[in-house]
């Protein structure tokens, strides 16, 4: 069956969407997206992810196409048409639709185009068996903070993982890595400290990676927020990534060395199973 698919104001089949050929979407990547995760057919961090898109819409003197509200109701519309139980719900703004021209146009109405995706997301083979990463060089631009729809590195990236035979990159910078292709990145240390690296215009600030830090504060972990370089992670007892459809995702090895015991370790597999009963409770 089709799914049902929202597009600047209307419910269609996907087959009947239908954007501009001018969208300055497609022309320019000029435009920024949310991922928010559907568990038990609700919302897990909806106003995290709010929060987040409005920061990325001000960065690019972008507007709300909606008040939040109607963009709630919109996300539960769709997750109700679709029966989606669990998956996501991808939402994307563009600037609109205007004669490609690189300077903003003035006052066109923006695009707001929102989807679903059924998938399963808790009881994952991935994060069953721990992700194998190999690191990458990170040439992405500079404003990785704003959450734009301009994704070819990270998919050039993922490529480059794919033809490794493994399962993701992890992205280095100055010799530190920054985060996954679509993730954060964390290590645990000999002595069980969290490392991830400190927000800046360097990587985004993941919804998950505030929630899974702030089930590890709560548990008295102690968690350090710097940059680590690809030989302490080798060292490192651990490692897993974070985003809002893999939430907490073990990381069992990098560049063809194997982490620890070679096997998903109990703080990655801890904070997952904490951070799945949390966020569920606060569902929306
Ligand atoms: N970093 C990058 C580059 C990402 O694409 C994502 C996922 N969109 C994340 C981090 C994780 O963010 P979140 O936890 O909000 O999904």
């Amino acid at each position: 069956m089709a799914r049902t698919v929202y597009v600047n104001g209307d419910y269609v089949a996907e087959g009947d969407a239908k954007i501009s050929v001018f969208d300055r979407g497609f022309l320019f990547a000029d435009g920024v997206y949310e991922v928010t995760s559907v568990l038990g057919g609700k919302l897990i961090d909806f106003d995290g992810h709010m929060r987040r898109l409005k920061r990325s819409l001000g960065e690019l003197q972008m507007a709300m196409p909606l008040p939040e509200d109607e963009l709630l109701a919109i996300h539960r519309e769709l997750v109700s048409r679709n029966a989606v139980i669990e998956g996501l719900v991808y939402l994307q703004i563009t600037r609109g639709v205007a004669d490609r021209d690189f300077l903003y146009p003035s006052a066109t109405p923006q695009t707001l185009v929102l989807f679903t995706q059924s998938k399963s997301i808790v009881d994952s083979p991935l994060a069953k068996r721990g992700a194998r990463v190999v690191s990458v060089e990170d040439l992405r631009w500079g404003r990785r903070d704003i959450k734009t729809v301009q994704l070819l590195y990270p998919s050039m990236a993922k490529m480059i993982a794919q033809e490794k035979g493994v399962d993701d990159a992890w992205l280095v910078q100055d010799g530190h890595v920054t985060e996954g292709t679509s993730n954060n990145a964390y290590i645990v240390t000999r002595d069980g400290t969290i490392v991830t690296r400190d927000l800046s215009s360097d990587i985004l600030a993941g919804i998950t990676r505030a929630a899974v830090l702030e089930c590890a504060r709560t548990l008295q972990m102690k968690v350090e927020e710097r940059p680590f370089t690809i030989a302490e992670a080798l060292e490192a007892r651990e490692a897993f990534t974070t985003s809002a459809t893999g939430f907490v995702c073990p990381v069992v090895e990098i560049d063809g060395v194997s982490l620890g015991e070679g096997q998903p370790g109990p703080v990655a597999n801890g904070l997952r199973q904490i951070y799945v009963e949390t966020s569920l409770k606060a569902a929306i």
